[in-house]
């Protein structure tokens, strides 16, 4: 079948990284078409505020239907094809572990077998993420690190990973999976505990509130700032050959240090607002995630410019800005 060469299609276009890749590559000059479970009633709120929602062409499409994705794909018949659809909170997947994995493995299954169905000549990039290696200890983990996924998120996403390298080899599809890790931005929902924080800082700082409760703060992760990462997913479909990838800043702190230098921002101590309470700790967790992008940097030309601090005082940025839009009741 033949593809478009200009355009794109991004399953889980409502998403944090769905919105900011879909402006990418409209600035790039592509045609966007972009999947919800059910366009009429998604939180397109991502795409609007990035003034993009009447630029690209949605599709009501269930990813755990094959005849569904099938479809949306032979519609729009892109070049390139994007799957970030999927259950995508770590702690929710302890809570909904069937429905996690299933819509992480059957979407990313259903998308590659509609474009081997199709026969279509289309390049596919799927999300996978940095949980799929679980503690790295202080060793970094780089594409050759073994996995020891610690949530039925991470083994939903480490299965998928794999179905991407066998249909890579067995049927020769271009196909790259992204080894993600943790990416913010003010489009990440208060469930995720960066988002939290920042919100529950600026709360006390404005006098709403007086404490924070949050779970555990000796964990360890590599933040990095999501419009920078979307860049790395649109390069690697141009690569001459597929492969994967790690992507992150390469450096990593302490969720106690992310907590402190948002109050320091805002003139406050967190220690006098923080409470941090072992109730929150979830059945298994990663306690030290580090990363080793070098490879996205030799052959992608990739590399993050925003690391920690930088992500904490543009969320705090961000979300002074909403209020000052949109004051809370
Ligand atoms: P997100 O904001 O949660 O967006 C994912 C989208 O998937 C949602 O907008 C939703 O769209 C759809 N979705 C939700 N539940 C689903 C389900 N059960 N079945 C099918 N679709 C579902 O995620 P994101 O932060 O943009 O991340 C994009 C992808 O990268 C995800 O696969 C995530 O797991 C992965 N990832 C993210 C990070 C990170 O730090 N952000 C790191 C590593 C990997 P509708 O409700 O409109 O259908």
């Amino acid at each position: 079948m033949q593809c478009n060469e200009r355009t794109a299609l991004i399953f889980g276009i409502t998403g944090q990284d769905g919105a900011y890749l879909a402006d990418l590559l409209l600035g790039q000059g592509f045609a966007v078409h972009g999947t919800s479970r059910d366009k009429e009633n998604a939180n397109v709120s991502g795409l609007r505020s990035l003034a993009i929602l009447d630029r690209v062409t949605l599709h009501s499409t269930s990813l755990s239907d094959f005849h569904s994705v099938a479809s949306t794909v032979r519609a729009v018949a892109p070049r390139y094809i994007y799957n970030l659809a999927a259950q995508s909170s770590v702690g929710l997947s302890f809570d909904q572990p069937v429905g996690t994995i299933n819509s992480i493995m059957h979407g990313t299954i259903n998308v590659m077998e509609a474009i081997r169905f199709l026969g279509l000549d289309a390049r596919f990039y799927n999300a996978s993420s940095s949980e799929c290696f679980g503690n790295t200890g202080q060793l970094p983990a780089d594409e050759g690190t073994q996995f020891k996924p610690r949530s039925p998120y991470a083994v939903g996403k480490a299965a998928a990973f794999w179905a991407v390298a066998n249909y890579r080899e067995a049927y020769g599809l271009f196909a790259c999976s992204g080894l993600l890790f943790n990416h913010e931005s003010p489009l990440r929902p208060t469930r995720y505990v960066t988002q939290k924080i920042v919100r529950g800082a600026l709360d006390i700082a404005e006098g709403r509130s007086k404490v924070l409760a949050l779970g555990p703060l000796d964990l360890w992760r590599d933040w990095g700032w999501a419009p920078e990462y979307v860049v790395a997913m649109q390069r690697m479909l141009t690569l001459d050959t597929p492969g994967d990838f790690v992507i992150a800043t390469g450096q990593s702190h302490k969720l106690e240090d992310f907590v402190a230098g948002c109050f320091q921002c805002l003139n406050l101590n967190w220690r006098d607002h923080v409470h941090s309470s072992e109730a929150f700790r979830r059945p298994t967790d990663i306690s030290y995630s580090s990363a080793n992008p070098a490879k996205a940097k030799r052959l992608l030309g990739w590399e993050a410019t925003v690391s920690m601090p930088g992500v904490i005082e543009r969320l705090l940025e961000a979300e002074h800005e909403r209020r000052r839009c949109a004051p809370a009741p």
